[in-house]
């Protein structure tokens, strides 16, 4: 996770877009892009017209900030993908979508990326039956996750449960609520993942 001194609503209003990084409050009227859905600052009611590399880099932007990303962390992750045959951003897509914080999130055990982050460098999560204890791993089909049973417990955890209570799960992820438990039933395909983002501007980027 990356280390931020701005304020992450910030992040979402400059690229007009709900990156869901402050729990309950993204899912309140509080939420500063549904009050102000321009960009901050002075001139931020302006209309601007990004061209060409402009757009390439506020999709690369949009991408690494909404999963909580460093720039170098983010290359990586690109690289990994180009590696791989197929369309090279919806691999892309794919791998973030699998980063173990991500189906924390996505299962609705943790309100933000980053308290999934914290839940797994605190060592409460478990994957196939052993401590995992890196936010950026990978999960595969047929993967189980679940928590010591000293975190299920915990406010954090048990708040989040709260607050996704009605949240909807996509279609490759099993959650078992009642046991805290959660299998990777399949591989997500670009259909399942929401983010409105134009990947392929991403790859003509790196591809520069
Ligand atoms: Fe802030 Fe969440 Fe709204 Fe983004 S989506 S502006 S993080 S409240």
């Amino acid at each position: 996770m990356a280390r931020k001194q701005e304020s992450v609503c910030r992040l979402c209003r400059v690229e007009r877009t709900k990156l869901f990084l402050k729990g309950s409050k993204c899912l309140s009227d509080k939420c500063p892009v549904e009050r102000r859905s321009y960009p901050p600052g002075e001139h931020g009611r302006r209309r601007r017209r990004i061209l060409g590399y402009g757009i390439q880099i506020r999709e690369k932007q949009k991408l690494k900030r909404y999963y909580s990303m460093t720039e170098k962390q983010f290359r990586l992750f690109f690289k990994r993908a180009e590696k791989r045959k197929g369309v090279t951003g919806e691999i892309l897509l794919s791998q973030l979508e699998r980063r173990l914080d991500n189906v924390l999130f996505l299962a609705g055990f943790s309100r933000s990326r980053g308290d999934a982050v914290q839940l797994i460098n605190h060592g409460h999560v478990v994957k196939n039956g052993r401590k995992a204890s890196v936010p950026s791993m990978l999960v595969d089909k047929d993967d189980v996750i679940s928590f010591k049973e000293s975190a299920k417990n915990k406010s954090g955890v048990q708040d989040a449960m709260e607050l996704n209570e009605n949240k909807a799960v996509p279609g490759w992820l099993d959650v078992d609520r009642e046991n805290m438990k959660i299998t990777v039933v399949s591989y997500p395909a670009r259909k399942d993942i929401p983010i409105p983002v134009e990947e392929h501007l991403v790859v003509e980027l790196y591809s520069r």
